[in-house]
This record gives C-alpha cells, structure tokens and sequence, in this order.
C-alpha cells in the first residue's frame, strides 16, 4: 500500500501545476490567434506570446527543478517541494497581471483566472500561505488596475470586445474590486476548511493503517512463533519414533519412546497453555460471581503441594484479609494464582520456604506470593509478562517452560481490574503482588 505523505502530496501538486501551465501555454497561443484572427480584436500579439515564452520557460525550470527534487529527495530549503510550488504559483500570478495589462486589464473577463491559483494554493499549501497568495493576487489586481487608472501603465482596449473604457469608470471599479475581494476570500477560506478536514481524515487514515500494518506484523511473528515451537517438538517426536522403528537394541527403543513421550507431554502442555490465554483474550467479559481468596489459595496450595514437598519446600500461608469473599472469575483467579505460586516452587531452591500473604487494603485484597530463589535480573523484570519471554538466568533450570504463563497471569488479572507487580533481586528471591478489587468495578 502507497500512504501519502505531505511531501508526496506536495510534489505532485507541483507535477500537476506543472501539465496544467503546459496546456496554459497552449492556451495563450490559441486564443491570442484566435482573438486576432477570428474574432478580429485587437490585441497586443508581440508581448502576449512573449510572455507564453517566458511561461514554458519558467514551466521547463520548475520542472527540472522538481524532477531533481524528488530524485535526491533534496531538503535544502530552497529546492524543497513546498517552495517550488509556492514559486510556481507566484510567478504565474505576475504572469496572469503581464497577460491581462496586455488584453485590457480589468475589463479583461479572464481576470477571474486569479481565482484557481488561490484554490490550488489552499489544496497545497498551508492556510496561511493560501491567505498570503489571495492578498498578493489581489494586489496585483489591484495594482495594475490603479495604475492604468491614474495612466501610469498605458491601457490597451479589446476594441472589437469592450469599448466602454470601464478602467476609468470608478464605481465600476470600486463594485467589482468589492466582489473580487470578497469572493477571493471567501474561496480561500471555503477550500481550506474542506481541504484541512481532508488532510485530517487522511492523517487518521494513515495512522490506522500504520497501526494495523504493526499489529499485524506482531500477529504473524507471533504464528512465527508458536509454529516454530510446535514444529520443534514435532521434529524430536519424530526423530525418537525413527530410531524406535529402525533400532534393534530394546534399551534403546524403550529409552526414544520414553524421549517421546516426554516431548508429547511438553508440546500438550504448550498446546494448552496457548489455548488458555487465547481463550482469555477472546473473552471481553469473564463470567464473575462471589468467591473466598482464602479458599481459593488453600486450594491451589494443595494441588502444588506434592510439587514442593519434593523439593522439600514449605508453603505458609498468612491471611488477614478478613475478606471471605471477592467477586470475580474463580477458575481463572486459581489459574493465576496457581501459575505463581507454581513460578516460586520452580525457581526456589530445595529445603526453602514460600510465603503467601492475603492482605485487605480498601476495597481490594493484596495477595503477596514471596520466594527466596533465584531471582530476577533488574533490567530483564519488566519483559517477564511478554508472551515467550524467559529470564536470562532461567535457561539452564527448567526447561519444561513454555513463557507463557506469565502473560496469562497478566491477562487474568487486567481482565479483573486488578494490578500485579513484581520486586525481584538476583539470587535473593522474588516477590509477585497482586490486587483485587472486591467489589465488581464493571
Ligand atoms: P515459564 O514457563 O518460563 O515459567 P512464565 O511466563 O511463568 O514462564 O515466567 C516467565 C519468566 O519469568 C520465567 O521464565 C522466569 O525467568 C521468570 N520468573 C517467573 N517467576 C519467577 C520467580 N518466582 N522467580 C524467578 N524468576 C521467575
């Protein structure tokens, strides 16, 4: 997808004033012939197709000029995309004074010319600067016509077009300079309120998209991933089943299909842990109701036990919640707390201790679960609820780990209104908190 900016906008703002000068040129030449030939009115041939000259010639300047631009990207100020087009615009404004001097002046009709480049200016450029060029505009308009009034500049007739000699007629001038001046402003200021609110809209536009397009690059490195995970598994799987099919050696087919069935144990484990947080995502609203965090740690703590004990690690638990109850989704909550109760048996060395604290402050209970093992490295604390992430200390201690549960813990707990912080110091312990509101805050 091609997103424009505002110097792509630019440039080819300039490349198109560039093809409408072209046909300008051609313009000019047609109708000075035509005027002359056809229409039979006497007109000022010589300076008019001089000064289609000097316009192709300042056309061909703007164009190369552009051309470089946009091939070297140039940011030197003069040469900037913005400034050649403001270039363009004011030369073809003293360009549209020369030709209308030459063919009647204010009574030359094509004197409402001056209006395009006041849109073409709010389309490009800036609200000020779109002001600036209808004031210039209009003063050259005004210049001239002041001049030719007071016979400073000679007055060349359209004879055979109009006659009447309206230069000199004051309340003909001071009526149409009133609806000049009015409508130019009115242009200026009607083309910039439509052109800003579609700048806006395609800025919104562009932010979205760029935020999608990272969405969804973190969506597929994230397959990437979870793929590339399962695919490993699936390639030990495979590798141990060979050697069990082509051994001959029972030792060795016994030891491959334990290997085996060890990694199948692994990557059902992955599999479910991945579905659980998914399924968490999914779900905007968890279905709540009013339980006990006191029964609910109780309970983890039993089905962890035979965990600890063989590590012949102790569990406290000291509660002063004085809460019985919490509102909330209790299945979850237990996953949870089961997923960091379970971290601190893991990462605790044998014949330590574990305590759990239950502590009502406000309207929320703080549940504490405090560890003395091998802590986390400083800088590597708040990577710890990424999806995958392990600590750098961690890789040679358990490898049955997918990363995951972290992130779920996270996600539980976000989905509940609640908080989870970590303290950690390397090889002194961790302490995982979390909040609860009791109340349900939805
Ligand atoms: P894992 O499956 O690797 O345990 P988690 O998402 O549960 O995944 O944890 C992410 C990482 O956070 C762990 O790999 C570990 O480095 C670190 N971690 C979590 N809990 C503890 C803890 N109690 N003590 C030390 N490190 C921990």
């Amino acid at each position: 997808m091609v997103r424009k900016t505002g110097y792509t906008r630019i440039i080819e703002g300039g490349f198109w004033l560039i093809r409408l000068r072209w046909l300008a040129v051609i313009g000019i030449l047609i109708a000075t012939t035509f005027a002359d030939r056809i229409l039979k009115i006497s007109i000022q041939q010589i300076p008019l197709y001089f000064i289609a000259i000097v316009l192709l010639l300042l056309n061909l300047g703007s164009f190369y000029a552009l051309k470089y631009t946009t091939k070297n990207k140039i940011s030197i100020k003069i040469l900037k995309g913005e400034n050649i087009v403001k270039f363009q615009i004011l030369t073809d404004l003293i360009i549209l004074t020369c030709l209308l001097h030459y063919s009647g002046g204010v009574e030359n009709p094509f004197i409402i010319y001056y209006i395009f480049h006041m849109i073409i200016a709010s389309i490009l450029l800036s609200p000020k600067t779109s002001y600036i060029i209808a004031t210039i505009a209009l003063t050259l308009i005004g210049a001239l016509t002041l001049l030719e009034y007071y016979e400073i500049l000679p007055h060349y007739t359209l004879q055979g077009f109009n006659d009447q000699n309206f230069y000199q007629n004051k309340i003909f001038l001071l009526g149409t300079g009133f609806i000049y001046i009015t409508t130019s402003y009115l242009v200026v200021y009607m083309t910039v309120s439509v052109s800003t609110k579609l700048k806006q809209h395609e800025m919104a536009y562009t932010r979205a998209s760029i935020e999608l397009e990272k969405k969804d690059k973190i969506k597929n490195e994230y397959v990437l991933r979870i793929t590339h995970d399962i695919k490993n598994h699936l390639a030990a799987i495979q590798n141990s089943l060979d050697v069990v099919l082509i051994s001959k050696s029972e030792t060795d087919r016994q030891e491959f299909v334990e290997r085996a069935h060890k990694r199948i144990r692994r990557l059902t484990s992955f599999v479910n842990e991945l579905l659980k947080l998914t399924r968490i995502r999914l779900v905007n609203k968890l279905d709540a109701c009013e339980f006990s965090i006191d029964d609910s740690i109780n309970k983890v703590i039993q089905e962890i036990n035979p965990m600890a004990m063989h590590k012949g690690i102790k569990i406290n638990i000291n509660s002063k919640s004085f809460i019985t109850k919490i509102y909330g989704n209790q299945v979850s909550i237990e996953e949870a707390l089961s997923n960091l109760i379970s971290n601190a048996v893991k990462y605790s060395p044998d014949n330590s201790a574990i305590y759990i604290n239950a502590i009502k402050i406000k309207d929320s209970v703080l549940v504490e679960i405090i560890d003395n093992g091998i802590g986390i490295p400083m800088h590597e604390q708040k990577l710890i609820f990424n999806e995958f992430y392990r600590a750098s200390n961690v890789a040679n201690i358990e490898k049955d780990s997918s990363g995951f549960g972290l992130s779920l813990v996270k996600q539980i707990i976000d989905k509940h209104n609640g908080t989870i912080s970590v303290e950690s110091k390397l090889n002194k312990g961790t302490t995982f908190k979390i909040t609860l509101p009791i109340l349900h805050t939805r």
